[in-house]
């Protein structure tokens, strides 16, 4: 648990996070995490004990906060939380570590703010290959222009949503999404970043469009520009992805998953670029 992760004169003199029993119960049933799910959080992939991106997904967690008009974070407090959380767990190849913060206790003005690390289950299957289901997210590219109360593009706790997706996703045979916004574009997965690739040129969907900042994506990017190619920002629309000479949802845990199937549509698989992907996304370039 995190004491400060917003300044507050009332956690002066206590230390800045402390170790808690796993077993033992931590959060209070009125915390709004819980009770409205508001708040923010990040998922950090950890690789061979190293956070890959960890300052990429601190300022995130601080994008967020604001966007939810949340208390500005320490985030040199919740770095050391971060470090505490990964040395407390058994050595593993590959961990999660995520970092929640909450407004806080119903009433209290004072945010909640937990880290924990956690094995990641396999994801052999999906770095395989995704079969990926489109679905209509409901709501226009412009919606951050015109209603930025929905709170597009903020990794906030409320992804019950995101999770609804995935299970019609199963229903139509699916492993994944691809969220389509009403304007008919293609915009993320429910926990990914759409990467596409036309030629010797990638291209993401533009954040401007309501979709997450991704951390894995900004890797990729590196690693782009270095080979002298380049990563674009721009509009796709579905039926241009699964015409695309390849496509990924890319996210910090299960690194690069191809695209084998976009609906009923077979795209093409580069695993040989897919696995330089996942180098780099992990830091093990
Ligand atoms: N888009 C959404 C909605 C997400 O929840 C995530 C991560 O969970 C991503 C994209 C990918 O972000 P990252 O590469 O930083 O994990």
């Amino acid at each position: 648990m995190i004491n400060g992760a917003a300044a507050d004169p009332a956690l002066k003199g206590r230390p800045a996070h402390r170790l808690v029993d796993e077993a033992a119960p931590q959060l209070r049933v009125t915390d709004l995490a819980a009770t409205r799910g508001d708040g923010v959080f990040e998922t950090v992939g950890v690789f061979e004990g190293r956070p890959a991106n960890l300052s990429p997904h601190l300022e995130r967690l601080q994008r967020s906060a604001r966007m939810l008009d949340l208390p500005e974070l320490d985030l040199e407090v919740i770095a050391q939380a971060v470090d505490a959380a990964i040395t407390a767990h058994l050595p593993v190849p590959e961990l999660l570590v995520k970092i929640v913060v909450s407004r806080g206790v119903e009433g209290q003005q004072r945010p909640t703010a937990w880290v924990y690390a956690d094995a990641a289950s396999s994801y052999a299957s999906a770095r395989a290959g995704l079969r990926v289901a489109a679905l209509d997210r409901g709501i226009p590219t412009t919606a951050p222009q015109t209603s930025p109360w929905l709170l597009a593009g903020a990794k906030s706790l409320s992804y019950a949503i995101n999770m609804a997706g995935l299970r019609e996703a199963a229903r139509r045979g699916a492993d994944e999404v691809l969220f389509v916004s009403s304007d008919g574009y293609a915009l993320e997965g429910p926990t990914s970043t759409l990467l596409v690739k036309q030629d010797d040129c990638f291209v993401s969907t533009p954040v401007e469009a309501g979709v997450l900042p991704g951390t894995s994506l900004g890797a990729i990017e590196t690693m782009v520009e270095g080979e002298g190619m380049t990563l674009e920002r721009e509009l796709l629309t579905p039926q241009q992805v699964a015409d695309s000479d390849g496509a990924w949802l890319l996210s910090s845990v299960r690194l690069a998953c191809p695209i084998t199937h976009l609906d009923d549509q077979e795209l093409t698989v580069d695993r040989e670029l897919t696995e330089r992907m996942n180098a780099a996304i992990a830091n093990r370039g």
